[in-house]
């Protein structure tokens, strides 16, 4: 690939994400929650092909039965669909579904192949860099489908799903959602292994256009191997399907109620209510003199203490320089490590009313930005 070519590449992908990202802003106000759930495939399209059923028949089944299990139990939550009937639908489109209807969450649900025929399990992918041969193997051929849509090289700017360069533009592309991606997927794999006694092959990160181009937390599950004779023949048939759907519904449920948790915090603290404080036992005598310097509208200082609240802006696999660009001109940037993440905070408040206050300040610059409390450098 041109060096031009790349350019033009990072350039309008950059453009999709900003778009969505404007589009996406918080309103706080907003208590309805949006999903959109993509049935991976469809029409000409039948993604991986067993002996006996096709993949885009078994993802939109689980789809149809995951959306009605939220809309059943969750009337606060708009179940939107990318297809709800056997019709092919462009990766991008699939996206703008999700990016103009401003979704808090996208959920892909797709079927494994490989090559082996022993091959099994369940997978969940979070949005992210490829790490592996094989995560790269998976992301190729569920992007291979751009190759079906009309006049491809110019939709995707030049984007070739078969090459592995392509993949490689996308490492700095950080998203500020992996973080809430990764959990939910860790969630439904949780789910899957407990509720459905499926074969756990764990949380991954792959490059998938569909989940790249959707500017929220994003998931794409893979529910099984179509190649492996036994898995085929448990999610050929209907009930199967109804407890693999059951599992990601009990895993949503899960990532809902944490999302409305924090959501409730971003209410209090844009209406500036005092915020019932956090029951911390041990809560040191210097953070209750803090709160009261506050409450006489003393300035607020950074204080010394060894317990502070920071906001985390965003979760990330690399180290980066306090004047990374990334950090959108914010300093006292500190990370602390998680799960196998660098996860970046902002500011250091002697009160969580304080990084409450601030918050959202910072939730404009990075969406999902949120409060962590520290002890020393240990996370609480
Ligand atoms: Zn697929």
């Amino acid at each position: 690939m041109k060096v031009s070519k790349k350019i033009l590449l990072l350039i309008s992908l950059l453009s999709i994400i900003f778009v969505g990202l404007l589009k996406t802003t918080n309103t706080y106000a907003q208590q309805t929650f949006t999903v959109v759930l993509d049935a991976g495939h469809g029409g000409k399209d039948p993604g991986a092909i067993g002996k006996k059923i096709y993949e885009k028949d078994i993802n939109l089944d689980i789809v149809l039965k995951l959306g009605d299990m939220i809309k059943q139990n969750h009337p606060d939550v708009k179940v939107i669909y990318t297809r709800k009937k056997d019709v092919f639908v462009e990766l991008g489109e699939r996206a703008r579904i999700a990016n103009t209807n401003k979704a808090d969450l996208f959920i892909s649900v797709h079927t494994n192949a490989a090559k082996s025929k022993s091959a099994q399990g369940t997978e969940t992918y979070a949005l992210g860099l490829a790490k592996s041969e094989e995560n790269l193997e998976v992301s190729k051929r569920e992007n291979s489908v751009i190759l079906l849509e009309d006049d491809y090289t110019t939709k995707y700017a030049g984007f070739d799903p078969t090459s592995a360069e392509s993949y490689i533009m996308f490492e700095f592309m950080q998203s500020i959602h992996l973080e809430q991606s990764i959990n939910l997927a860790s969630f439904i794999q949780e789910q899957f292994k407990t509720n459905a006694n499926r074969v756990d092959r764990g949380v991954r990160q792959g490059l998938f256009w569909v989940l790249r181009a959707t500017s929220m937390p994003s998931v794409l599950i893979e529910v099984g191997y179509i190649s492996n004779a036994a898995e085929e023949n448990y999610l050929s048939q209907s009930k199967s399907r109804t407890k693999i759907a059951e599992s990601i519904y009990n895993a949503f449920s899960h990532y809902k109620a944490d999302w409305s948790r924090k959501q409730q915090g971003k209410i209090a603290a844009s209406n500036n209510e005092s915020i019932p404080a956090i029951k911390d036992n041990d809560k040191s005598q210097k953070v209750v003199e803090a709160e009261s310097r506050e409450n006489q509208n003393t300035k607020t200082e950074i204080l010394n203490v060894e317990e502070d609240y920071r906001i985390q802006i965003f979760a990330s696999e690399k180290i980066y320089k306090q004047n990374s660009s990334l950090f959108k001109g914010l300093t006292q940037i500190k990370y602390y490590k998680e799960n196998g993440l660098y996860k970046y905070t902002y500011g250091s408040f002697a009160t969580r009313q304080q990084a409450l206050k601030e918050l959202p300040k910072i939730s404009k610059l990075f969406k999902g930005a949120f409060v962590v409390h520290f002890i020393g450098d240990k996370k609480q």
